[in-house]
């Protein structure tokens, strides 16, 4: 009994949660949690969209859980699944993350081994009826590698499109927004994330830990002209860390993902009712095999 209080906060949890993720249809929105009939259902109620929240295992500084970026990735797909349906792909932790190899508890999978994975996961999603794929990434580190990912869909063709969630400023929220922000240096791991993760569930946020390591600018290669380096991170940031935060807020973490979740949702429904990218595909690659057009 000594944990009652901890179980039934747990228990309305799941009811809420169970809750969001059905639909007049009565489907859930996660993969996983779907059979294979429902699955089918799926196919047909989503529109073939699909949303796979892209996050990482890797440090977050000395306060917030290895899984940080899978746990806000998927909770704006949730968020967003439950106002607009989709498919929403179990979780996902391959991508590029060399930078905290230094770091306890970073999984830096090979390139090889993120491209196919990724590859992969879409054509099979593709194979099973969803051919039209939101990546929602979670993750810093995986913004070159999944702009040159969806630059390499004009490689050779496929018989489904793959887009990247691009956020934009919240016209309804951006003041509240700003006037809840206090951190003057808001990166990895800071104030943000942090209130995200303060609103997802309290507890995986140690604030007694947040203290323990600086998250300030190390500046260590100020002096470089001109160049991109792929130390650069470590350079500023060796603690795997980029903020000088002193609290989460929780309404700014709700603001935060709502905000997200709100133009998921909005691109969600936009790629059901149009085919504008899968024609321009089709006529890019027509043109392709045949350039000159004799
Ligand atoms: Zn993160």
């Amino acid at each position: 009994m000594k944990n009652l209080k901890v179980f039934l906060p747990a228990l309305f949890f799941s009811a809420v949660l169970i809750a969001q993720q059905t639909n007049q249809a009565n489907l859930p929105f996660k993969m996983e949690d779907l059979s294979s009939p429902k699955f089918a259902k799926a196919v047909t109620l989503s529109g073939g969209v699909c949303i796979i929240p892209l996050g990482i295992i890797e440090k977050h500084g000395p306060h917030l859980p290895l899984g940080t970026d899978l746990y806000e990735a998927r909770e704006i797909a949730f968020t967003a699944a439950a106002k607009e349906y989709a498919v929403v792909f179990p979780p996902y932790y391959v991508g590029q993350i060399f930078e905290a190899k230094h770091q306890p508890g970073a999984i830096a999978y090979s390139t090889e081994l993120m491209w196919k994975m990724l590859e992969e996961t879409c054509a099979e999603l593709s194979r099973n009826g969803l051919k039209k794929i939101i990546l929602l990434n979670g993750h810093g580190g995986n913004t070159s590698f999944l702009q040159y990912f969806c630059q390499a869909q004009l490689a050779k063709q496929q018989d489904y499109i793959v887009v990247l969630f691009q956020p934009g400023t919240d016209q309804v929220n951006a003041a509240e927004i700003k006037s809840l922000k206090k951190a003057n240096l808001d990166g990895h791991a800071g104030e943000e994330e942090t209130s995200m993760m303060y609103f997802i569930n309290p507890v995986f946020v140690d604030q007694d830990a947040l203290k323990n390591e600086s998250g300030l600018d190390q500046a260590r290669l100020s002096k470089l002209p001109f160049a991109y380096t792929g130390i650069w991170w470590y350079a500023r940031y060796p603690n795997h860390f980029a903020s000088d935060i002193d609290t989460p807020n929780k309404r700014l973490g709700e603001l935060l993902i709502g905000s997200d979740a709100g133009q998921v949702a909005e691109l969600v429904r936009f790629l059901k009712k149009d085919n504008t990218i899968q024609q321009l595909q089709e006529e890019f690659f027509k043109r392709a095999g045949n350039p000159v057009g004799k």
